[in-house]
């Protein structure tokens, strides 16, 4: 007979002892400032506290209109707009892995670190992919992406708007897809970093698929994201004959759940109404004005930065706004000046892939004008305590300047 109860049992693996959050959190959450995540408006923190029925009317209303906000926001009337449980790389694999199989020419056009994630999505499901490799802090031209382009006579070519690893701006996309689009390929744009901080018209670029994250330009919470297909591209998943061996990521079955009221997977019910919030938000501040406040509010602080005394990483040409990515100083790395940032003065930014660079994030609501000025002393007063001699007042004034318009 068996004489164990629950009580005595001791189980084979013990019970951890761990620390609570409000051990482990500082006990004022640290400013975003990085290249991502950013932080979220209160509403967008209030609808993530929720769970609901992920079936049911509600949830159809609340998709519905998630739908045809992220319409306005891609400048699209496609009716393939889907959301994604995961992150913008979830998104990026959902699709490249539905309109690209064995054999499938791919043209990467590979800036960096983001752009080359699409490239290696591709050969892992069997494309063949070339790439068009672009100079660190540099575009490729029109001309040279026009001769890759009759060179490797890809099916796609994919492209990232801003290429937020060396912070480089992809500023003739719509050059690029009408490239790609006389010569019979669909296009496929990674606007992670750069929706609904600048300018973006799928349909009048005739982008054939775009994809975004929630963490970033948006302000919503990471793990839901964002992706829209043409009615060509929507053509091409439906037409495929070889299954997609990415079941979560099956376009078709995810048609289920964002178009049919369907099941697909339970959907992340919280993300999704927390990216409602935000798309919400971005609806009543309307893109122009929530374009013109990025632009302000960036230009400001590489202003701010330069007249510090520190350089600016990328070319004015072809520089990101989104993210704002300043060389680090002579015999300092990367992380001495963020873990000091962040530990003396609760700012977070970001470092980047091994390049001799910090960034700072100017997506959604980072591009507040408190959060700048926090984020433009913090930054001087780190480099005055690493003992870099920098001008912080000229800095901050610079900014001030920046953001009244210098008046
Ligand atoms: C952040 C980012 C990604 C990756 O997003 P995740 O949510 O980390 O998967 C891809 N592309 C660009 C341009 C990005 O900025």
């Amino acid at each position: 007979m068996p004489t164990s109860s629950f009580t005595s049992a001791s189980s084979a693996v013990p019970c951890p002892v761990v620390e609570s959050l409000d051990a482990i959190l500082p006990e004022e959450p640290l400013l975003m400032m990085g290249a991502g995540p950013v932080p979220i408006p209160a509403a967008v923190a209030k609808a993530n506290a929720i769970v609901i029925n992920h079936l049911g009317g509600t949830m159809v209303k609340v998709i519905g209109q998630v739908k045809s906000m992220a319409r306005y926001v891609f400048q699209t009337n496609s009716k393939w707009v889907l959301g994604v449980a995961g992150p913008g790389s979830a998104a990026m694999e959902m699709a490249i892995s539905n309109l690209a199989w064995e054999g499938t020419r791919v043209l990467s056009i590979k800036n960096g670190f983001f752009s080359e994630r699409m490239a290696e999505m591709g050969r892992r499901v069997g494309a063949r992919v070339s790439t068009l490799d672009v100079a660190d802090r540099a575009v490729a031209s029109l001309e040279e992406i026009a001769g890759a382009i009759r060179r490797e006579r890809p099916e796609i070519v994919t492209v990232v708007q801003g290429e937020t690893s060396n912070t480089v701006w992809n500023y003739h996309l719509k050059e690029i897809a009408a490239l790609a689009k006389a010569a019979g390929a669909l296009v496929i744009v990674d606007a992670v970093c750069t929706l609904s901080t600048m300018p973006l018209e799928m349909d009048a670029w005739g982008i054939d698929a775009v994809i975004t994250g929630g963490q970033k330009g948006l302000s919503s919470i990471p793990g839901v994201s964002l992706i829209a297909f043409s009615d060509a591209a929507w053509e091409r998943v439906k037409g495929r004959t070889a299954p997609n061996a990415h079941w979560c990521l099956d376009a078709s079955l995810a048609e289920n759940f964002w178009h049919n009221a369907g099941y697909h997977y339970t959907a992340p019910v919280s993300g999704v109404l927390a990216l409602h919030e935000a798309l919400r938000l971005v609806c009543a501040e309307t893109l122009e004005k929530r374009f013109t406040r990025h632009l302000k509010c960036s230009l400001a602080l590489q202003d701010g930065v330069a007249a510090m005394g520190l350089r600016l990483y990328t070319p004015k040409a072809c520089r990101l706004n989104s993210v704002v990515g300043i060389e680090v100083p002579e015999g300092f790395s990367p992380a001495d000046v963020c873990s000091h940032i962040s530990r003396m003065h609760q700012v977070e930014i970001s470092g980047s892939f091994g390049l001799p660079i910090v960034r700072i994030g100017q997506m959604g609501e980072q591009c507040r004008e408190h959060n700048l000025f926090r984020t433009v002393h913090a930054l001087g007063r780190t480099m005055v305590d690493l003992g870099v001699k920098v001008d912080l007042p000229a800095g901050v004034a610079a900014l001030e300047r920046g953001l009244s318009g210098g008046k």
